[in-house]
């Protein structure tokens, strides 16, 4: 039995920034992680020629001022995502090639239809109030159909609506049907709106830290030494009156206060001792992840560069459904990053291994030309099926849940706190949501703790 200050369970961006916060504030702490490694969603392999992929979250964009300012403290840098030349949409088997964020080559009823649905969505955005989105005037009607409900009656251009789909339904890695529109709009507005989640420059993949992800989380572990537990997957937390009992295997501690940042999709896999309010454990039985796989391709260089294509392309429901330029600041060697979500990657998890390469290779060659069928290496990084996220990107929220049970999103149940990037009230989903949601926890548990010592004095 080990006795600390507080008991942290999840080693991804938010429980390590909760540790070590409450470090760095003099408490002891112990961080409790399933995995033998460290990041969660974001997970950082370093080549031996130093060059890096970054298997899960990468991007970062203005805005994130939390992960900026945890960069800022470990000094690690940031480098700009390479956008010069064209992107590329495929639709019903037509190449659009174009500059900026719209396809202007696909029919002019196509691009007005996604230009108005866009705008739309942005102006839904803006109605939500981000702490409480169950509160927003409109909340009851939004949360009762979903996102895919919403895009089938608003565009009637079919090229506009596979757009829209995938670049919007995407973030959710599940079939539009599956989420509700109020959960989409929360989670976008808490960034700004649909078009920040979609762009490269000065939206949501506008830049990378040098080093990869793996640079920050790495320096955060440094700093907590042996406060950090690895292969300790966390089974029961029994609370009574005065702390926490968290029974992980090989470990037992007890502690003042527990913090919870595993993603809600998998938040019911431990066993709360006494059972937790209701409506807390109704929300971890309806906030389900989603599928995505994760390609890093390696070439001997971006070879896409020099024919004038910035790498990104888009084609709805194919098993290279997004396409982006994942190199490093060297752009020595060439990364090609694939990622393939809901339906779809759920397709390419059927196939077997050498299938899945070839259909996603098959993919690039159509777009880029020969020189894609060069790889010398294939990285593939599946969340869908990874135990201790719950499939990915995010937990998210199908309807009637935000509006039933979204009031407990943040709530403390007893000596029992939450933290994770889907608790984040502002950039909800991204790794700088993460960071926030482990500092409001750190502050929480002390507070906590602070005004019942008070009390007590009293
Ligand atoms: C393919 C992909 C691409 C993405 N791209 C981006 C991007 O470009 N930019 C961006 O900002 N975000 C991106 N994201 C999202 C981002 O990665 C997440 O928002 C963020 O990493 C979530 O952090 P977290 O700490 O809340 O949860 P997690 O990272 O999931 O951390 C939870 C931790 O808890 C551990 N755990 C689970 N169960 C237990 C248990 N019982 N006991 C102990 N430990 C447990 C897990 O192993 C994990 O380490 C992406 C995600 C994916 C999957």
């Amino acid at each position: 039995m080990s006795d600390v200050d507080y008991c942290v369970v999840g080693a991804g961006f938010a429980g390590l920034t909760a540790a070590l916060r409450l470090k760095q504030a003099g408490r002891s702490v112990a961080l409790l992680e399933a995995r033998d490694r460290i990041g969660g969603r974001t997970f950082t392999v370093t080549r031996d020629d130093g060059s890096w992929i970054d298997r899960g979250g990468a991007w970062i964009g203005p805005g994130q001022d939390r992960i900026y300012a945890m960069m800022d403290e470990f000094g690690v840098p940031e480098y700009k995502q390479h956008n010069d030349g064209d992107a590329m949409m495929i639709v019903d088997g037509k190449k659009h090639r174009y500059g900026g964020t719209i396809p202007w080559s696909m029919s002019a009823w196509a691009v007005t239809n996604l230009g108005i649905g866009l705008m739309s969505i942005e102006k839904m955005c803006k109605t939500i109030p981000g702490e409480a989105p169950w509160e927003a005037k409109r909340a009851a009607e939004w949360d009762r159909i979903s996102l895919g409900e919403w895009i089938e009656n608003n565009t009637m251009s079919k090229a506009a609506r596979e757009m829209l789909d995938m670049a919007i339904a995407g973030v959710y890695t599940s079939a539009g049907s599956e989420t509700s529109l109020l959960w989409a709009l929360t989670q976008m507005g808490s960034g700004g709106g649909p078009t920040f989640v979609i762009s490269g420059k000065g939206g949501a993949q506008d830049a990378r830290p040098v080093g990869g992800m793996g640079a920050v989380y790495r320096s955060i572990a440094a700093e907590l030494g042996d406060a950090l537990h690895l292969s300790r997957p966390v089974r029961q937390i029994t609370q009574d009156g005065d702390g926490v009992t968290v029974a992980a295997d090989g470990l037992t501690v007890r502690a003042r206060r527990a913090i919870v940042a595993i993603p809600l999709a998998i938040a019911s896999s431990i066993v709360y001792e006494p059972m937790l309010p209701v409506d807390r454990a109704f929300l971890h039985q309806r906030m389900p992840g989603g599928a995505v796989i994760k390609i890093s391709i390696i070439y001997d260089e971006p070879f896409w560069r020099a024919d004038g294509l910035c790498g990104q392309s888009a084609a709805p429901g194919s098993p290279a459904t997004l396409t982006i330029d994942a190199c490093t600041n060297t752009a020595d060697p060439g990364i090609m990053c694939v990622i393939t979500e809901g339906p779809a990657a759920r397709r390419l998890t059927r196939m077997d291994e050498a299938d899945r390469k070839a259909a996603v290779i098959g993919e690039l060659v159509d777009r880029f030309g020969a020189k894609a069928n060069a790889p010398l290496e294939f990285h593939e990084q599946n969340w869908t099926t990874e135990r201790y996220s719950g499939g990915g990107m995010i937990s998210h929220a199908p309807t009637g849940v935000l509006t039933e049970f979204g009031y407990t999103l943040r709530e403390p149940c007893g000596r029992v706190h939450w933290a994770g990037t889907e608790s984040s009230a502002v950039m909800c989903g991204w790794i700088d949501g993460a960071i926030r949601s482990g500092e409001r926890a750190a502050a929480e548990v002390t507070t906590a703790d602070t005004a019942a010592a008070a009390t007590t004095r009293v």
